[in-house]
């Protein structure tokens, strides 16, 4: 069932599993124990062949896949991801909290994701359209608007499901929802590239106002934000935050790390070089006329945690396992008592470690959010665009905007709810896990339809 050549789906298993026996879970409802080795392995698992030709001329050859996870609560849902890191193990751990995560939406949406070790860095737009091509030519076998939409992920942005969509509609001849993130003229929706980065921010908005006992809507004036990645995420998190007051201390990529020096943090129009460069592949490192030095350090190499200073919140917003234990820990040294993921897994088993365990031993306590929660938005506005594409209708700005907080707004309140139902003595004077509380409700939602559907038994 779980084996050791899949670190990362394990780790996604191991820590699902530590949270729900470190509550009443199981004394409530023991039959869901059992559940846990048929909810692990997925329902399906697509593996091809893709064969794409470079502008030389030159054949080449990669991996495609789709973990067709769970589908109790509706079509399979969940992104495609292009990186040379690829591998099935990242795409079981991706679809098994894919599966958790559509279930905290509280839309009709069951749990996938797929991708391909194809790296779209150095590529021209002709090469990604014609890997697009071959991947999708594989693909349009195995999905289908009531089946399985898939969506973006790392290096799938606007421009790739635009070629996936049209590849999509020539080898089935249909034109059906069968993708989210598509553009506006075609079948999108308003707010679907901002839901996950907006998405997170009203979500700390959320946990913000709890912590702090008030309704105000000043909630980030002021704070330091340090965040990770500058990426989809990344970016609209980072706009949303300074709209809203925050002083975004960092962004990073796979390169490097640019951080402020003083109280002034990133402004939008160095946010929009950040998007312009990254659309063409470029490093953070290459924009030294937008990031000069004397407001800027840059570090090659290095995260953001342990280089950020004073900081109120930190919003990893890169990929998986991005924040060690050493830096959990030099971040709450740093103040910060506020963590939620943009990523999916950003933080290791040691990080979660230590943010759960200062939330039980500081007076004031610390909020960690897990991705499965706090990066919901994305795949909330996707459930959006599928609603809109079956009525054919396309929603305003402002109604999609108001769905998405209220969607994240509710998330939040789940999982306070659920921490505090299931939470053993240990824990029931502490603030609630909202981690705990996120695993618990998502894999209760699921558990009760499998079994309402004969899944097992
Ligand atoms: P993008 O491809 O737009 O951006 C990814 C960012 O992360 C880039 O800055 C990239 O750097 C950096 N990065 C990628 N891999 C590494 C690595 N191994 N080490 C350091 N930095 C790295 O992806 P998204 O913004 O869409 O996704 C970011 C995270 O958010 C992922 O974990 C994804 O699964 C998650 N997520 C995304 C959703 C979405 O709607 N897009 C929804 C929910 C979760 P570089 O530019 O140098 O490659």
């Amino acid at each position: 069932m779980v084996r050791p050549s899949e670190p990362e789906f394990e780790q996604a298993y191991n820590e699902l599993l530590l949270t729900l026996e470190d509550s009443s879970l199981f004394q409530k409802k023991p039959q869901f124990r059992k559940l846990l080795p048929v909810i692990s392995v997925p329902e399906r698992v697509i593996q091809f062949r893709v064969v794409w030709e470079n502008d030389a001329g030159e054949i080449q050859v990669n991996n495609g896949f789709r973990v067709q996870y769970n589908s109790t609560l509706g079509p399979y849902k969940g992104g495609l991801r292009f990186h040379p890191s690829v591998n099935l193990s990242i795409l079981k751990f991706l679809g098994y909290e894919q599966t958790f995560k559509n279930a905290l939406t509280g839309l009709s949406m069951g749990g996938g994701k797929g991708g391909s070790d194809f790296d779209p860095k150095g590529k021209s737009d002709n090469e990604i359209r014609r890997f697009c091509d071959a991947f999708m030519r594989e693909l349009s076998r195995h999905i289908g608007y009531n089946t399985d939409v898939p969506a973006g992920d790392i290096g799938v942005g606007g421009r790739e499901i635009g070629f996936l969509f049209g590849a999509f509609k020539r080898y089935r001849n249909s034109w059906e929802g069968v993708l989210t993130g598509k553009g506006l003229s075609w079948g999108g929706s308003l707010i679907r590239p901002e839901a996950t980065g907006y998405g997170l921010v009203y979500f700390v908005e959320r946990m913000l106002q709890y912590a702090l006992k008030t309704d105000s809507k000043d909630v980030f004036k002021g704070k330091r934000v340090a965040l990770s990645g500058s990426g989809n995420v990344a970016q609209y998190a980072a706009l949303k935050l300074i709209d809203l007051g925050a002083i975004v201390v960092s962004l990073s990529d796979s390169k490097g790390t640019y951080v402020v020096k003083g109280d002034e943090g990133f402004t939008t129009a160095e946010i929009a070089a950040v998007a312009d460069a990254k659309l063409l592949h470029r490093d953070l490192v290459s924009l030294t006329s937008t990031f000069v030095e004397s407001k800027f350090t840059y570090h090659a190499g290095a995260r953001p945690w342990t280089l950020v200073g004073k900081v109120d919140i930190a919003l990893p917003c890169a990929t998986q396992n991005e924040v060690s234990g050493a830096e959990a820990a030099a971040l709450v040294a740093a103040g910060c008592r506020y963590i939620a993921e943009g990523s999916n897994m950003g933080s290791t088993m040691e990080a979660i470690d230590v943010f759960e365990s200062t939330r039980r031993s500081l007076p004031e306590g610390i909020w960690y959010a897990p991705g499965k929660a706090a990066n919901c938005g994305g795949v909330a506005v996707s459930g959006l665009e599928m609603a809109q594409n079956s009525q054919r209708v396309s929603w305003t700005r402002e109604e999609v905007d108001r769905k998405l907080f209220e969607i994240m707004s509710t998330c939040f309140d789940v999982c306070v709810e659920t921490a505090k139902e299931y939470s053993i003595e240990d824990d029931a004077s502490k603030l609630p896990s909202i981690v705990k509380g996120a695993n618990i409700a998502g894999f209760i939602k699921v558990a009760d339809a499998m079994t309402n559907l004969g899944d097992f038994y």
